[in-house]
């Protein structure tokens, strides 16, 4: 090797330059780039495998918007601190390669991801490079370490409970420091001299995301949109600062979770956390700040308990691989008879069921790419359990058009509520029962779908109860201003019972 050490940093779900592993090990050699690809696999049409494969759209407008945002962003921070941001449009593979061989590079730092996807394009990316450039990884996405867990990934419990219990216990398991930002080493004389191009930020129009010809029209998003979600490490950061400091939220974080509607009901931290402008590490500072600052009680606690859910899954996913995306899940459960009913699970996709608890959520979705938790349950457990839909469909829906899609989060949370996943119970929600508890003045379901205004609560969750005057009188006939029930609903219950 020469004395000269030069370094890419191959940004990925880490779209950050406080606390990252992978740049922060890139920083330490004589110069680094930093990359990032726009893969063209991750946007399009796409194959879901495995028994009844079927198509679905990979990356929707929101998300991508997000992910431009983001890498704008990066390279600015990046720019400010005298480096640059190389930005590629190809397979990773034969980008990572190409500017290897460009600017001789000795080695590449990326981060390193448990699902299956991910780990294909490291391999990928490995295999390509030129002969005398390795491959270096760091994890950096979790709250705990993998190493610091008291027990080996391998042997993570499948069940929530008890694995928090024994990370909680463990005398020596806690979350790492978060590292500051590193000084950055100039970038390599190539890109200095102008023999390499950085690359123009793509559009999502340019990246050929469907419904994307004016991508503009997404942002601002729907003026009932929770927040606007701007892409981004400092609009990521300046959330915190806004939720845990300013507005003072983290303090009832654990009574006001489940909330549907307005900003601060929860924290909004996921589509930062999830395309990694956030360190969870960087957050458990903040609310470690709070609580010796103003105050520690069960929210502040509740915080970390849910990024421990987070974790959960990550490790779930390095542990069992690619069986967490089959249809039988982890479980291995063959005795469901799934269906692959278009009928039922248009009319969900569209916020058009008949069950207005589960509309309103679909509808802000569609709209915004934002679901509260309380509201991903229920739609989840409705097209999985009621409707018997094949679940994959609905979480590859869900992956299509959440702002804040994580793989693991995602096909974990939705194989749990489908009852093939990390969860021995065989539960479901009784949606009309949750609408009622967490929604109980319908103000939730008639922001959504404000065509049941008219109705009194107890008519706008169960529409179908009312009698044909009943719908006359109050002005919302059922099939004519608002949908019929693609099922029976009371039926779908005694099946699961
Ligand atoms: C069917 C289904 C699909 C989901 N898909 C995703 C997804 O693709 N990406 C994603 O980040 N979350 C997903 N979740 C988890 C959860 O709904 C969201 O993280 C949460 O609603 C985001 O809002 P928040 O940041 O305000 O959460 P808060 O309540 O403020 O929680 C703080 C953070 O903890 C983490 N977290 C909270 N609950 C969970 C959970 N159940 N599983 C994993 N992490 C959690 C998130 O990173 C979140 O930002 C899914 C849940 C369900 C039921």
């Amino acid at each position: 090797m020469s004395e000269h050490e030069t370094a890419l940093w191959w940004a990925r779900r880490d779209l950050r330059v406080h606390d990252n592993y992978a740049l922060t090990h890139a920083a330490r050699a004589d110069d680094v780039l930093p990359v990032y690809v726009f893969d063209p696999g991750n946007y399009g049409e796409r194959e879901y495998g495995g028994p009844e494969s079927f198509a679905f759209e990979k990356t929707g407008v929101r998300r991508a918007r997000f992910v431009v945002e983001s890498v704008r962003d990066l390279r600015e921070s990046l720019r400010d601190g005298g480096n640059d941001l190389l930005v590629a449009r190809e397979s990773p593979a034969r980008a990572l390669a190409g500017v290897a061989e460009a600017v001789d590079a000795d080695v590449v730092y990326c981060e390193r991801y448990p699902t299956p996807e991910e780990h294909d394009a490291r391999a990928a990316v490995e295999a390509a490079l030129p002969e005398g450039t390795r491959l270096a990884t760091r994890w950096g996405s979790t709250l705990y370490h993998p190493e610091d867990l008291p027990m080996a990934v391998a042997d993570v419990p499948d069940t929530f409970t008890p694995f928090r219990r024994d990370v909680e216990h463990a005398p020596d398991c806690e979350p790492r420091d978060p590292l500051d930002e590193p000084a950055l080493p100039p970038v390599p004389d190539a890109l200095a001299d102008g023999d390499l191009d950085a690359g123009t930020i793509p559009t999502p129009t340019d990246l050929g995301v469907a419904d994307a010809t004016d991508w503009r029209a997404v942002a601002p998003t729907d003026e009932r949109a929770v927040l606007p979600f701007d892409g981004g490490e400092t609009r990521g950061l300046e959330r915190v600062r806004e939720y845990v400091w300013q507005r003072d939220r983290l303090r009832q974080y654990k009574q006001t979770r489940n909330g549907l509607l307005g900003s601060d009901y929860s924290s909004k931290f996921s589509p930062w956390l999830a395309h990694g402008c956030l360190s969870p590490r960087y957050v458990n500072r903040e609310v470690e700040a709070y609580e010796r600052e103003r105050v520690a009680n069960d929210s502040t606690y509740w915080l970390g308990f849910e990024l421990l859910w987070r974790d959960f899954f990550q490790f779930q996913f390095a542990k069992h691989g690619s069986q967490h995306f089959q249809r039988d899940g982890i479980r291995e459960r063959d005795d469901v008879e799934w269906t692959g009913s278009d009928r039922l699970l248009d009319a969900w996709k569209r916020g058009e069921t008949g069950v207005p608890f589960v509309d309103a959520n679909m509808r802000e979705l569609n709209a915004t790419g934002y679901m509260s938790n309380r509201g991903r349950q229920n739609a989840a457990s409705f097209l999985a359990n009621n409707c018997r839909v094949d679940w994959r469909r609905g979480a590859a829906y869900f992956e299509t058009v959440l702002v804040d899609y994580d793989p693991a989060s995602n096909y974990g949370n939705w194989a749990y509520q489908s009852q093939v996943g990390n969860d021995a119970r065989d539960s479901y929600f009784d949606v009309v029962k949750q609408a009622r508890r967490y929604d109980s003045d319908a103000d939730y379901v008639k922001r959504w779908c404000p065509e049941l205004e008219p109705l009194p609560p107890e008519y706008a969750h169960e529409p179908w109860t009312m009698t044909p005057a009943e719908q006359e009188a109050h002005g919302v006939v059922l099939g004519e201003d608002y949908p019929e029930p693609v099922l029976n609903l009371a039926a779908s219950y005694e099946k699961l019972r």
